[in-house]
């Protein structure tokens, strides 16, 4: 048996219309991420099997060669809109102009992570937990990516050393600082190591009496949902608590088989979250935040940053404003359950900052607060004291 990828698309959108001209994979080869590790759009030519390239992207695609790393699975390329250039999916993948373009004030590493590297691998910033890098590739380069001149330099200038050196100095680190409890696997995607490299790092880490909980960031659920095989969750299994994030920025995104992968970590064990970047043109008005939160609980993900943009060369284009932020914050606090609603935030050097905007201010009557409908009340301070020395 065979089908057209696309084809779950098509059931869902009633004007995504036939596809022709789109390849037709076989099931078993769908199901396989390797072949779609193999098969990965790397040009123009691959490109247009799967999208009518619109002429911003032709030429994005020559002059972003070289500059920044390209590559599309054929699962991911296969949830693009391919008459439609603003498609979510498809301006998080293909290379745009605006890429190109130079805006003030974007830097390479806004986030200071190179100031905070201690070893080739580990990047230490708060008191209890690290970032360890373990590689520079992921399945699909995401046009958007805060790390996007380090994981998509082609020169790479990401890890220190090399990423293919020894791990000694970077497991000794955080052996000999007994308070990093909390270690979160990043890059780059780490899944894009096969299981018995990824297995070696994860097992030495558990080696290590002091490190309590494992964290991987990974968006292959969102890009190559078929990398989550049974395999690989129960080999993670072996190591709890092992906790994943991933990176869905749009509902589309969420299909039978992403929702699959997030079941078979669950199944295992490992509690899935989600950091979604706000992005201009493609996630930043109310209602596409909304069902995307709601959609994510739907398939047991539980949603945790929502990012502002950082203003990183190469993807300064998709930044909104601030206030963009408080707008798409109020559409969903009160309007869904409190543990849809993500923590807006700015990631800058001295870390992560919470930014939205409170839903509270201090009168002298007490606290006035604000709810979801703009209604307002004030609790008087001798039935919730805002002071201590108020306390009775
Ligand atoms: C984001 C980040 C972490 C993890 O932060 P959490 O808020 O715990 O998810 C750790 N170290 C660095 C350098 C980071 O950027
Ligand atoms: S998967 Fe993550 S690290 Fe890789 S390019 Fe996308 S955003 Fe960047």
């Amino acid at each position: 048996m065979s089908r057209t990828p696309g084809e779950t698309d098509a059931a869902t959108d009633p004007d995504a219309g036939p596809l022709p001209f789109r390849p037709v994979v076989p099931d078993e080869q769908w199901r396989d991420w390797r072949w779609h590790m193999r098969k990965r759009v790397t040009n123009a030519e691959k490109a247009r099997q799967w999208i009518r390239l619109s002429p911003d992207e032709e030429e994005a695609i020559v002059k972003a060669a070289g500059k920044y790393r390209w590559s599309i699975t054929p699962y991911y390329a296969s949830l693009m809109d391919p008459d439609d250039p603003e498609c979510p999916v498809r301006r998080q993948a293909v290379p745009a102009m605006g890429e190109l373009a130079e805006f003030s004030g974007a830097e390479v590493d806004p986030v200071g992570d190179m100031f905070y590297r201690k070893t080739n691998r580990v990047v230490h910033k708060y008191p209890d937990r690290v970032i360890m890098l373990v590689t520079e590739a992921c399945p699909v380069y995401c046009r958007h990516c805060t790390r996007k001149f380090h994981t998509t330099d082609v020169d790479g200038t990401y890890f220190r050393d090399d990423e293919g050196g020894s791990y000694d100095e970077d497991l000794r680190y955080i052996a000999e600082h007994p308070e990093i409890r909390d270690v979160l696997l990043t890059g780059g995607d780490p899944l894009s190591y096969q299981d018995g490299k990824l297995e070696e790092i994860v097992s030495a880490l558990r080696a290590i009496p002091s490190v309590e909980i494992i964290r991987i960031g990974s968006r292959f659920p969102v890009l190559l949902p078929q990398r989550i095989t049974d395999g690989l969750c129960e080999m993670l299994a072996r190591y709890h608590p092992v906790w994943l994030n991933t990176h869905f920025n749009h509902p589309k995104e969420i299909t039978e088989e992403s929702a699959a992968a997030v079941d078979r970590l669950l199944r295992h064990g490992i509690p899935v979250g989600n950091q979604t970047v706000l992005l201009r043109g493609i996630n930043d008005d109310v209602a596409t935040m909304r069902r995307l939160m709601t959609e994510l609980l739907r398939v047991r993900v539980r949603p945790y940053y929502l990012y502002h943009c950082d203003n990183v060369t190469g993807v300064s284009h998709f930044m909104t404003s601030v206030e963009k932020g408080w707008e798409i914050m109020e559409g969903l606090q009160g309007h869904i359950t409190g543990f849809g609603v993500p923590q807006y935030v700015l990631t800058t050097r001295i870390g992560k900052i919470p930014i939205a905007r409170p839903s509270y201010s201090e009168t002298p009557d007490g606290l006035l607060l604000r709810n979801h409908r703009g209604q307002e009340m004030v609790v008087d301070s001798s039935v919730h004291p805002i002071r201590e020395s108020d306390l009775r």
